[in-house]
């Protein structure tokens, strides 16, 4: 029997994608051979490149002056290859640190050049996201780096950043396709594909043309945007089943309804959430402050931590599995990507009230 599945990723996937999946295991549409078996240079997974971006681009309204390029490896790819590929001569950026992904990046920046800590959710023990005016920016950075969605720490940015000239580079890897994205603002924007957009194994980034430049001498040449972006994502072979799933992901949401849809469902789904959490106070706690909570991944405790182990247990008989928190910050975490029905965060919120009224 298939469960809720509230893992943070590798996540769970549209049930209508699975099936399609298996119905074309063996038998591509009519080729006689799976996704996996033929040529990535051939007209057959062509189409298949050709109509993610266009979905892609269509689901995110891409503007002209933007390549998307879909690469091997998962977000943390892009921790190297945004330094390696955007910095200019003086070899300096600005990161904001608001969680755990943040700091990934912050390291793996720092080992090509020099990163300025602009602004650090540390001094509220990452409960909430600093202002853009405690910000300490350099306006002769490379680039701005920030997580709008923390996926360990359950913290999110409900607002974009103003960097002016300085182009602004997110990773989106938790929370792509899950609301509106003016894609206009950035410079760069990344994706590991196993949270919101499909399996692991790939990412997607989109890039303005302007920013398109050579790499670091010693960038390795698979870690180069503008070699990659000039070879359609194909200079080798791309990991064409990752990519298939991924498209049939995309064509499921243009199918459900596209992003107002799904924006429109994660809003009521986090919300029934939080209102439970919040309802049952004194027995359930997500300190995150109300604005920087996150809509994909919703942390919380419960007052007797002693009950946890009970809770998960009881959970998962119930068909309400992987909600353990990351082992680094512990607890609960429900991870709601689009693929979680809104009858799974019912079912979630009848549990947890149930739970709390036995043993509170
Ligand atoms: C999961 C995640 C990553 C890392 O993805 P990998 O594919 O494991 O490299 C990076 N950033 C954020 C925000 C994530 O949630």
């Amino acid at each position: 029997m298939r469960v809720f599945n509230f893992s943070a990723g590798p996540a769970m996937l549209p049930e209508e994608v699975l099936m399609q999946a298996q119905e074309e295991m063996l038998d591509w549409q009519g080729n006689g051979v799976s996704v996996m078996e033929i040529g990535h240079r051939g007209p057959e997974f062509k189409h298949i490149a050709e109509q993610s971006e266009a979905d892609l681009r269509e689901l995110m309204s891409i503007p002209e002056n933007y390549k998307v390029v879909f690469l091997a490896g998962g977000g943390s790819v892009h921790f190297a290859m945004v330094p390696l590929n955007l910095f200019r001569t003086n070899k300096t950026a600005d990161y904001v640190d608001t969680g755990i992904w943040s700091k990934k990046a912050i390291a793996e920046a720092k080992r090509y050049g020099n990163v300025n800590v602009a602004a650090q959710a540390k001094k509220s023990d990452y409960l909430y996201i600093p202002q853009q005016k405690d910000w300490q920016l350099n306006p002769d950075a490379d680039y701005v780096h920030y997580t709008p969605n923390e996926t360990i720490d359950g913290l999110e940015f409900s607002w974009v950043p103003k960097t002016g000239s300085v182009p602004l580079v997110a990773d989106m890897t938790s929370m792509i396709l899950s609301r509106p994205i003016d894609v206009s603002q950035y410079g760069l924007i990344y994706a590991g594909a196993q949270k919101n957009l499909g399996q692991a194994g790939m990412s997607i980034a989109i890039i303005r043309e302007d920013l398109l430049k050579d790499p670091l001498p010693f960038t390795p040449t698979l870690y180069n945007y503008k070699l990659q972006a000039e070879n359609h994502s194909f200079y080798n072979t791309p990991p064409t089943y990752s990519w298939y799933i991924l498209s049939l992901v995309l064509a499921w949401m243009k199918w459900k309804g596209g992003l107002d849809y799904f924006t429109n469902l994660n809003i009521r789904k986090a919300k029934k959430l939080y209102d439970c959490i919040d309802s049952y106070s004194d027995f359930y706690v997500n300190h995150i402050a109300a604005d920087c909570r996150s809509r994909m991944n919703i942390v919380f405790n419960l007052k007797n931590a002693e009950l946890e182990p009970l809770f998960l247990e009881l959970a998962t008989k119930e068909g309400l599995a992987h909600l353990r928190g990351h082992k680094v910050v512990g607890g609960m975490r429900a991870s709601i990507y689009n693929a979680m029905p809104e009858e799974a965060i019912d079912k979630l919120v009848m549990f947890m009230k149930n739970f709390a009224k036995r043993y509170g």
